[in-house]
């Protein structure tokens, strides 16, 4: 959608993580970044929310113009070790989305040698206490859910909602599709598991109206710099041109190919 040229157009936006750490992993912002662009955030006036708190003001018809959502996908530890202080520091919420397979530790993650450690049961319980953090699921074994047959994408969802909420001892609100990956047949196993939100991979804002069950969020990713991450905060990455060309030549310089390269999502 235009936003007539100004770099903030309406409606809500969602930003996610994966890891912040300094490994070399292209799911890993690194610490110091994450803290610049949290600050960034703080002193631009900017609140920042988890998920069901953001699917509060759209419910309500609502998309303030100072508001983002937070959320961080798969569970990694790094997330409590070096996020989550930055986050309570500022006052800051964020949604973590758990395969609950893996943070059993019953399934693994296909794209890791050596998957980085991840948060626990015991963690995740007391984390989500903590009030910080907040976690919802996000199938069990994190699978490509198109893949699969009815019977076992249906298992996925439904089962990850109650394993976590049998952990909480809470309902489940949210799911995230693994790596965004979802069809009209996935957002009705989450219509019919019972949530009440879902997040995809798919950059853009999110208006009042519009499905919550497919939100819209933009991956902050391990080469952003301040610049890049401010312009994916005020939208500077999901407008047509010419804003988006501006801002591409700013990022890559003149004759640099259309699209940036692309980003890993998990
Ligand atoms: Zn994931």
């Amino acid at each position: 959608m235009r936003s007539r040229g100004r770099p903030d157009g309406a409606g809500l936006r969602i930003l996610f993580y994966h890891r912040v750490s300094d490994d070399d992993d292209a799911l890993a912002v690194s610490p110091r970044r994450f803290r610049e662009q949290m600050e960034l955030l703080a002193s631009s006036g900017y609140e920042v929310v988890d998920l069901a708190a953001a699917v509060d003001l759209l419910e309500l018809g609502l998309s303030p113009p100072r508001v983002v959502a937070l959320n961080f996908d798969d569970g990694y530890r790094d997330v409590a070790e070096n996020a989550l202080p930055v986050l309570e520091r500022l006052g800051f919420r964020a949604t973590v989305f758990l395969p609950t397979g893996v943070i059993e530790g019953t399934a693994s993650f296909p794209w890791y040698e050596r998957q980085p450690p991840m948060l626990g049961w015991d963690e995740v319980v007391e984390l989500d206490r903590g009030g910080t953090l907040r976690f919802e699921p996000h199938t069990v074994t994190h699978p490509n859910l198109l893949l699969l047959d009815d019977a076992a994408s249906r298992r996925e969802i439904a089962q990850s909602k109650l394993d976590l909420e049998a952990m909480l001892a809470r309902p489940a609100e949210s799911f995230c599709y693994p790596a965004g990956l979802f069809g009209e047949r996935e957002r009705r196993f989450v219509a019919e598991s019972g949530f009440r939100a879902a997040v995809s991979c798919e950059p853009g804002v999110n208006l009042p109206g519009g499905d919550p069950l497919r939100l819209r969020r933009r991956q902050i990713d391990p080469a952003d710099r301040l610049l890049d991450f401010r312009a994916k905060v005020g939208g500077g990455h999901d407008t047509p041109l010419p804003l988006r060309g501006i801002y591409r030549r700013l990022r890559y310089g003149e004759g640099t190919p259309q699209r940036p390269p692309a980003a890993a999502v998990r």
